[in-house]
């Protein structure tokens, strides 16, 4: 049996409401994510409800995987198994493998990243002859998108009210959506945001499959729902055909993803969608120290149109949030580092510690100065690991063996390492393909001959590629990668492309890594680690996860620090944040102001980043920061400067020792200052 007794009484009554609609509202901190945690272990052990009937989605791998931890240390793993704590992406992509058929796809299909998707779109853009040369590809890309988010089909979008007749982008995004969508489907292939579109469109097109879903899963948890967009949320309708088994939580004071068009209505609307919800409201926060509640209190109550909320914190603290004023950039990640290294030489942990920035180029000067101190860090987002060019090299030449009609894939491998086919010889077989609607690599293998003086070259690599997929068949993920780099000898290939040693021993490390996360990958899954659901585990990583994110990580949270985005930061909790950067132009952003957008979303923004916050919260502005070359004067965040806000956190002179404790602490900085200043000089 589990207790409830870990929950307070609205917690237990959210928990322990099963049947029909819940909604629960209420601020950061609340213990939203806990109550749903104790809502699924009630469930599985108290009411015997099957794993397999009960659905959580997260929004993003790392709030999953924080979720399914949770469940674990309630239930043990044992009795965990069978139940589906998702992305609504991973969701989407479980259902698709085994249903993509109905939508005319095969089932080893592809999924496309922006690269392939640009590379399309160029395509395209060539027989495209409006205005030739006048579209930008990537403007073109974040319109499909777009539309794909709204649920528009390439068919309806001339008729539809997102076509405006008289921008010449909207003709050629009217002419190139289709064409990129038949070229998707040509290739077996789908995008991102397709995920979602095709799960949508296959219970559109097929109610009585959406029934059956729905009626598997009886038992449906959403986590942050204000961040749910249109298709998101017919999703969930769908799945909630059979039953109104849905409880759904979130906080409009969070909702930080409308520029992904993510709505906040479907939250706001939440008991127009799904009449006799009961509504629970958590009014205690029981993250943070209630001088830090204060602060973000103040901050978010100047927004406009919200739903009032009390919010109260009884853990009491001598401490304010902290606001450092600094010189630069530069000044700042010392300061910010040292820190750091004085709060592990007291015996901090560094996984307590969270370093939150609105731009990713922020981190930039952290990172050097934590290398400096040798401190060790973990980024988040950044740099997708899959997209770096030698991983996604191998990553091509995998998929090409799951799925030959993957010709982005195929193309992307042809040459690398070179084999001296040039674009004619490919040309002749792209004919061909299209001649006897095959893939190209059937045409390569049936008619070698058409590539002429080449044809041997041609033999060659359908010989390598025949081989490889028997690595596959006879080998473990992490054996078959290998065999696979030493035929191409992909290490030499890699030792002529970088002049420096050090960067090719770089991207050879990458490799290795890539290896390693294979091994890793057959050590959790044993016999169901297939190269399918490999390349699957890769390609939904999303710019919440950091490199080397695991399935089987223990909860233990490593020695090191986190640096990620304030937008990576949602749902998570830390002892110590340091929010760097709080100021005009970063938070409100730029672009919101020059567009002139309201700065209730970026308000929103900075209530995540204030609230994540447990014990400590430093906030940095920087007096002068470069922008484009030039060193450019910076002002305080609006958040931060209305009188009420500045009630809430204290100012520390960082330049004149005003943060040390005592004379002691002062004489030792001293001491350090000038013997650092002494290496220096000497
Ligand atoms: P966010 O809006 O940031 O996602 P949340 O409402 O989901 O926050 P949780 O992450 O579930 O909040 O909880 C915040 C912290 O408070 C967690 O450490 C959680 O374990 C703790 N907590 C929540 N409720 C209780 C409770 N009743 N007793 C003790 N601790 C609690
Ligand atoms: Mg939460």
């Amino acid at each position: 049996m589990i207790s409830l007794a870990g929950l307070n009484d609205k917690q237990r009554e959210a928990a322990e409401t099963i049947d029909g609609p819940v909604l629960i509202l209420a601020g950061a901190g609340s213990g939203k994510t806990r109550t749903l945690t104790y809502r699924i272990a009630h469930m599985v052990d108290n009411l015997h409800i099957p794993g397999k009937s009960i659905l959580a989605v997260s929004f993003t791998n790392k709030a999953a995987k924080e979720m399914k931890e949770r469940v674990i240390t309630l239930l043990g793993k044992q009795k965990s198994r069978g139940m589906t704590l998702a992305t609504f992406h991973s969701l989407g992509l479980k259902i698709l493998k085994k249903e993509i058929t109905h939508l005319g796809y095969h089932k080893n299909f592809s999924i496309y990243d922006q690269t392939d998707q640009l590379s399309i779109i160029r395509e395209g853009l060539r027989l495209y002859h409006d205005n030739k040369g006048a579209f930008k590809k990537e403007i073109i890309a974040s319109k499909i998108g777009k539309l794909k988010n709204e649920g528009i089909k390439p068919e309806d979008f001339a008729d539809s009210p997102f076509f405006d007749g008289e921008d010449p982008y909207d003709h050629a995004v009217n002419f190139m959506y289709e064409f990129y969508q038949d070229k998707l489907k040509f290739y077996n292939a789908i995008d991102f945001d397709d995920i979602l579109l095709l799960t949508v469109r296959l219970f559109d097109e097929n109610p009585e499959l959406a029934r059956e879903y729905s009626e598997q899963f009886r038992y449906i948890m959403v986590d942050e729902y204000q961040d749910t967009n249109p298709l998101q949320f017919r999703l969930i309708r769908h799945l909630t055909c059979a039953h109104d088994n849905l409880c759904v939580v979130g906080d409009d004071d969070q909702a930080i993803y409308s520029f992904r068009g993510a709505d906040i209505s479907n939250i706001i609307g939440f008991e127009r969608d799904y009449s006799r919800a009961k509504v629970v409201k958590l009014e205690q926060n029981y993250r943070s120290v209630s001088p830090i509640l204060k602060l973000a209190n103040s901050v978010i109550k100047e927004n406009k149109d919200r739903r009032d909320k009390t919010l109260w914190s009884d853990k009491p603290s001598d401490m304010k949030p902290i606001l450092w004023e600094l010189a630069d950039t530069d000044h700042e990640a010392e300061i910010v580092v040292e820190d750091i290294v004085s709060h592990q030489s007291k015996g901090g942990h560094l996984g307590d510690i969270a370093i939150l920035y609105r731009s990713n180029t922020q981190a930039a000067p952290i990172e050097e100065q934590l290398r400096l101190s040798q401190v060790p860090y973990t980024i988040i987002g950044g740099q997708k690991f899959y997209e770096k060019k030698e991983v996604k090299d191998i990553m091509a030449y995998l998929q090409v063996i799951r799925n030959p009609a993957d010709q982005m894939a195929l193309r992307r491998v042809l040459n690398v390492p070179s084999r001296g086919i040039g674009i004619r010889t490919l040309e002749k077989f792209l004919e061909e393909s299209e001649a006897h609607e095959i893939d190209l690599f059937s045409a390569m293998k049936k008619s070698p001959e058409l590539a002429g003086s080449r044809e041997e070259k041609i033999k060659n690599f359908v010989k390598l590629i025949e081989n490889t997929k028997n690595y596959f068949d006879k080998y473990s993920l992490s054996e078959a990668i290998t065999n696979l780099i030493e035929d191409l000898k992909y290490f030499e290939y890699i030792d002529k492309c970088y002049d420096q040693a050090k960067q090719a021993s770089r991207r050879k490390d990458d490799i290795h890594f890539f290896i390693e996360s294979a091994a890793r990958f057959t050590e959790n899954f044993k016999e169901s680690a297939t190269l399918s659901k490999f390349l699957e585990k890769l390609m939904l990583q999303d710019s919440q996860d950091s490199r080397d994110d695991d399935e089987e990580d223990d909860d233990v949270r490593k020695n090191e620090v986190t640096l990620m985005t304030l937008h990576s930061s949602k749902g998570l909790e830390f002892k110590q944040v340091y929010m760097i950067g709080v100021e005009e132009e970063l938070l409100p952003h730029k672009r919101t102001i020059i567009n002139n957008e309201g700065d209730a979303e970026e308000r929103r923004l900075c209530y995540v980043g204030i609230t994540r916050a447990q014990e400590k919260l430093i906030m940095t502005v920087c007096k002068e920061r470069k922008i484009y070359g030039n060193m450019l004067p910076r002002h305080r965040s609006r958040f931060i400067v209305t009188d009420d806000a500045k009630r809430f956190y204290q100012e520390q002179d960082r330049q004149n020792f005003g943060h040390l404790e005592s004379q002691e602490e002062v004489d030792k900085y001293k001491k350090d200052f000038f013997s650092g200043l002494m290496n220096l000089l000497d």
